[in-house]
Formats: structure tokens, sequence, C-alpha cells
């Protein structure tokens, strides 16, 4: 016995830590709900979820520079080219399959129709065009100043005044969130048009987030231009190489932390939360239709590619990403989970490294098959709320845009709801009443976020299976023995 609670906690110690770490942070946040606690206390509270972001933020830099200069330089050009084109229609078949799937059941549960959400009440004013977000999307992969791409990329932000009802059996009443000029947030009285001393506008360019975009199509370049330079590159391969070690030796370590910050991070946000009850029978409809499109694509449809693609057991691989799976539903981006989702694959899934290397940063940036499903169910779901039928030109138009939104889409939280504006007004719809499912979206994230990793991730082990004969078997490096901790 004494052995197998060995084994046992050696190689799933860290994942039962981190499951229980989100149901103790979940316990811990309800419970403190019922006391009032001051900003200040809710500050020191949510310092150690702080503290696992900003290490995971930390990685992503090296991680991704190094990764994919060391991996692109020492790949054959046509195996590049394979792979590449591969992976990238992967990315885009799988992400065209989930808004299929996620369109069929909004069609089918049609969560909008009905009669219980007032739509006056969640009235709120102009956000961006589809033009804006678009336009992001061409600025982003191309940085003018790689320096400031490290830490800003341009996602064009929703105005933050957001109203949601505070007291529903006085719904003229809103709760304005918090904003520069009023720091705590204010109540005021709903009006059909938003009273005129709120501002709304757009703010271009305004998230300080890494460009992640900008700084993988950079990566990838050097690292090809590297791999033709022959010798001369060599120098600057090792240092990579060196870097990209350093990067997965301190994820190795850091990873003891996760479970202590996951489980103020939950709490944290638990804390903070709306009054659940102000979610309505419709609101709830929509979220049962979005995470069941999400269980459908990422735990049947994705595992049956898996499955037809490699003949190999997709489930005990998936086993292998858990941990990654965890730290997406925690921090609700995609990017922020890279380091873990690369050492769950290169340790426990034994993907080829300079697959890893390759098409998990290119995944986190562009493949986001959660995030497009869930963009396509909410469009439809405003349009059956505002009682709009739309024809088949118009489904089809909404399942290119979602595809296109979630390519658009940066891995942090909730960037889907921003370019969700580009399949609203795709087909003519209100771009306002993105409002109507903020409420909710905070949660329907973090389940997004997982598929979109467990999406990648999926992706190396397949693409890694496809190419095969571009690495022989004895060339995958195996990671323990290479990175002796
Ligand atoms: N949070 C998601 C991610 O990081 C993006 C989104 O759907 O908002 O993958």
């Amino acid at each position: 016995v004494r052995e197998y609670v060995r084994v046992y906690i050696k190689r799933n110690g860290l994942l039962t830590l981190s499951i229980m770490a989100v149901i103790t942070g979940c316990v811990l946040g309800f419970m403190l709900r019922g006391l009032t606690l001051s900003t200040q206390a809710k500050i020191y509270f949510s310092f150690p979820g702080e503290l696992l972001m900003r290490m995971l933020k930390m990685l992503i830099l090296p991680l991704i520079t190094s990764s994919l200069m060391s991996g692109l330089s020492s790949m054959e050009s046509k195996a590049c080219c394979r792979i590449g084109v591969l992976t990238v229609t992967y990315y885009l078949w799988t992400t065209f399959i989930a808004v299929v799937v996620g369109i069929l059941l909004v069609l089918i549960i049609k969560p909008g129709y009905g009669t219980d959400m007032d739509r006056n009440r969640l009235a709120v004013g102009q956000v961006i065009t589809s033009a804006d977000a678009l336009l992001d999307l061409v600025r982003n992969m191309i940085p003018s100043n790689l320096m400031e791409a490290t830490f800003q990329q341009y996602q064009t932000d929703i105005i933050p005044i957001i109203k949601t009802p505070v007291n529903t059996e006085r719904p003229n009443f809103v709760y304005v969130m918090p904003d520069e000029d009023h720091p705590k947030g204010r109540i005021v009285q709903l009006e059909l048009t938003p009273p005129p001393d709120i501002e709304y506008k757009t703010r271009p360019g305004s998230s300080q987030q890494m460009n992640v975009l900008g700084i993988v199509i950079f990566s990838a370049t050097m690292g090809l231009l590297l791999g033709k330079m022959g010798d001369r590159g060599t120098p600057l391969v090792n240092v990579c190489q060196c870097i990209n070690e350093c990067v997965m030796k301190i994820i190795n370590a850091a990873v003891w932390y996760f479970p202590f910050g996951i489980m103020f991070l939950v709490a944290g946000k638990i804390l903070d939360m709306k009054d659940p009850s102000i979610l309505g029978k419709k609101l709830g409809w929509y979220a049962v239709t979005v995470l069941l499109g999400l269980f459908v694509h990422g735990l049947i449809l994705l595992p049956l590619f898996y499955f037809i693609l490699t003949r190999k057991n997709p489930f005990t691989y998936i086993r292998g990403l858990l941990q990654a799976m965890v730290i997406a539903l925690a921090t609700s981006s995609s990017s922020a989970t890279l380091p873990i989702t690369m050492k769950c694959l290169l340790e426990n899934c034994r993907v080829d490294r300079q697959i890893a290397r390759f098409v998990l940063p290119v995944g986190a940036t562009i493949n986001m098959d959660g995030t497009a499903l869930y963009e396509a169910v909410a469009a439809i779901f405003i349009a059956q709320v505002n009682e709009y039928e739309l024809d088949f030109g118009q489904l089809v138009t909404i399942s290119i845009t979602a595809t296109a939104a979630s390519i658009g889409a940066a891995g942090i939280p909730q960037a889907g709801l921003v370019t969700m504006v580009i399949v609203l007004t795709s087909v003519g719809l209100p771009p306002d009443d993105i409002t109507l499912i903020v409420a909710i979206d905070w949660i329907l994230d973090r389940f997004r976020t997982m598929i979109n990793v467990l999406g990648d991730a999926l992706a190396a082990g397949i693409i890694g299976h496809l190419c095969q004969k571009d690495f022989p078997p004895d060339r995958a490096l195996n990671f323990e023995q290479s990175l002796p901790i």
C-alpha cells in the first residue's frame, strides 16, 4: 500500500492538489461572500493568485521566442512547410467543426426564446465595430515595435461601463461598474438611452497585454531564417536552446506553488462575483447550450479525430493534460497556460519536442475551438432574444465570422467577448447586445479556455503522429532525461 501511495503521489500528486485547490477555492469564496470584506482585505486575499498569474505571464515571452526559434531552426524546410500547412489546416478545420456544433445546438435548444429577459434592463451604449476588431488582428500581426509588443497588444476595448440590475423588484435601477471617475461604481436610474454623463467610446490599443500573435510571427520567421543560415546561426540557436531548457526548469519548480495560487485565484473570483440571481432562465439555458457544445466538441469529437488519425487512445492522452486544463480553468487564459501545456505534452504525452515547440505557441494564438463555438452560440442567442430570424445565408456568415473572430481573439480572459462584435455586426445584430451575456461570461470563459487548450494539445499529438517520418522516433528527446532537475 505504501508503495502504491508513493507512486500515486509521484504521478498524480500535483494534479490532485490542483483539483483540491479549485474545490477549496470555490468553498472559501462562497463562505467569504457572506462577510463584507474591505477593498484592501480583498487585495490581500487575492495576492497569492495574483502571484500565480504573474509567474505564468513572466514565462510566456521567453518560452514562445525560444521554442519557436530553436524548434524551427532545426527543421528541414520541407518538413517545416509540411508541418506548417498541416497545423494550420487542422486548426481551421476543427474550429469550423466547433462552430457548426454550436450552431446546431443553439438552433435545437433555442435558449433565447421566452419572456424572462427584459432587454431594457441591460441597455448600454455603443461599443466597437467589426472593422475595428479586424484592423486590430492585422495590427497585432505586425508589431511596429518589438519591445512594445512584449507588453502591449491592440485590442479595441469594450468600454468598462456595463449595467446590470441590482434590484430585480425595481429593475429601473442599475449598477454601473466602476470606472476612473467612480472607482466604487454607482447606482443610476435606468433610461432607454444612456445617462448623459456616461461616455461610451472605443479605445483602440488600450489593453496592457502582451501581443503574443506578433511575437509568434516574428519568432517563427527568425527560426526559419536561422535554420537556413547553417553554422552562422548556430550560436543564437544554442542560446535559444539554453533559454528554453531554463524556462522548463523554472516551470518544473514553480508548479508546486500553483495549487496554493489556484485556490486564492478561484476564491477571489467568487468573492467578486455578482449576485447569481440576476441570471434569468434564458441566460441559464444559454450557458447550458455553450457548456453542452464544449463537452460534445472537446470530449467527443476532438478525441474521435485523434483516434481516427492516430489509432491511439485519446483519453490516455487527455489524462496527461489534466494539469494544464485545471490551470486553464483557474486562469481563463490559454497564453498563461502555455508553459504548463508544454510541460504536460513533453512529460506526460511524450510528444516530439520540435512539434510541441511549433504547434503549441501557434495554437495558443490562433486555435480557439471553444471560443469559436461560444461566439456562434452567443450570436444566435442574441438574435433569438431580439426575435430576429436568421436565414441560412446568415448562419453561414456566422460560421465564417465566428471562426475568424476566434482566430483574432487573444489568449487572455474574455477576449472572445470583444471579438464577438465581428460576428454580431456581420449579420446586422446590435453589438451593444453583448451586454446581455456579460454577466455569465466570466464562468463560460473558463470552460472555453479549457477546450482551447485541449484542442491545441490534441493537435500536437496528431501532427506529431502524422509527421513521424519527418522525425524518426529515436530523435524524439525524452524530456526528463534531457532536463535533470
Ligand atoms: N479566454 C480565452 C483563452 O484564453 C479566450 C476567450 O475566449 O475569451 O483562450
